[in-house]
């Protein structure tokens, strides 16, 4: 069969992936019919009828300098490969639509025909492998037991809440809460009700945070952290002292501990006003430091520290 320049490009017209080829200025010299349907569909990405008139490098250039950092990758990496600084590109990128999340894989590449060179983008969808590794990474970040935060998601997210603490520079509380003579719990009444009681106090425990700014974590065993970003010690303490009296009130029975015959828990309180990343460690070092306090002085009541508070609450 002959191969006809316009069997050549219904072929081109055919395939999924976006094509554009451009010379060695960046002016586009050819779209597949995918690219151009792209566009039409899509405003916030590169896109246009009109591309015959528009250059590549420029329209990335734009992109950057709104402040777009795929843009200026983009617009780095095309020209490193025009000026033969190495032989291909790629670049994975976010181009969300308003109700659809997608991700393209960008390969540049030369294409040399007769004396002339120029060099292919192709844009290749690859949104199906993100969600899935956005689906594995939410997952690693859950605790099988009770549903909530696990402490990877805990390390995480304090680290972002302090930074932006300490950019607002307001204050951020973080609490560790273990629930009294578990072991006894456990050994009486078996380890399956013991995965239930570690269940009921994480949920009471999720309503202590409610906004976007706070996170309730299992941070070990039978031990939970939380964090208040933007919160004084005081609120937190009310929060605390609100799960202390849920908790009461929910008469989880462990007939042998010497604290109570129902379920309890100590707490360890704190919060800053960070300054540094360092002070983050500090943070639960320090809250630890009054969980071991709380432990010490007979249980089931809450021991904090910094923000000119230092002593004792007792539910
Ligand atoms: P304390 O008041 O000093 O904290 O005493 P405790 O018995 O709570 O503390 P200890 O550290 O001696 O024991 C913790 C217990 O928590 C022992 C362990 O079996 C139990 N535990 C840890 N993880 C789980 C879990 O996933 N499910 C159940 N059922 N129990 C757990
Ligand atoms: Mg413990
Ligand atoms: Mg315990």
């Amino acid at each position: 069969m002959e191969h006809t320049p316009g069997f050549l490009h219904a072929i081109l017209d055919s395939i999924n992936e976006n094509i554009v080829v451009i010379d060695p200025a960046g002016d586009i010299q050819y779209v597949n019919r995918s690219w151009s349907a792209f566009g039409n569909s899509n405003n916030a990405c590169m896109s246009g009828d009109d591309w015959q008139t528009l250059n590549y490098l420029a329209e990335c250039d734009k992109a950057s300098a709104m402040g777009d950092e795929f843009g200026a990758n983009a617009a780095e990496g095309i020209r490193s490969v025009l000026n033969g600084g190495q032989p291909e590109f790629y670049l994975e990128y976010p181009c969300h639509s308003p109700d659809e999340k997608r991700w393209f894989m960008m390969r540049v590449a030369p294409l040399q025909l007769n004396e002339a060179g120029y060099f292919v983008i192709v844009h290749h969808n690859i949104t199906e492998r993100k969600l899935a590794e956005e689906k594995v990474s939410a997952l690693a970040r859950i605790d099988g037991l009770t549903g909530i935060p696990n402490r990877r998601a805990f390390d995480e997210f304090l680290h972002e809440e302090c930074r932006r603490c300490m950019r607002l520079r307001k204050p951020i509380s973080l609490a560790i809460v273990d629930l009294d003579h578990f072991k006894l719990l456990n050994d009486t009444y078996g380890h399956q009700v013991g995965d239930e009681c570690l269940r009921q106090t994480a949920a009471l425990l999720q309503e202590t945070v409610n906004r976007p700014s706070d996170l309730c974590a299992r941070y070990g065993g039978e031990e939970f952290a939380l964090i208040w970003g933007d919160t004084a010690q005081e609120q937190a303490r009310q929060l605390l002292n609100q799960f202390l009296r849920n908790l009461s009130d929910s008469r989880i029975l462990n007939i042998h501990s010497p604290t109570e015959k129902y379920l309890t828990a100590s707490i360890g309180l704190t919060s800053i006003v960070p300054t540094t990343d360092s002070d983050m460690d500090q943070l639960v070092a320090q809250a630890d430091d009054m969980l071991y306090l709380a432990k010490a002085n007979g249980r089931n009541r809450i021991e904090s520290q910094g923000e000119g508070h230092p002593g004792q609450m007792t539910p």
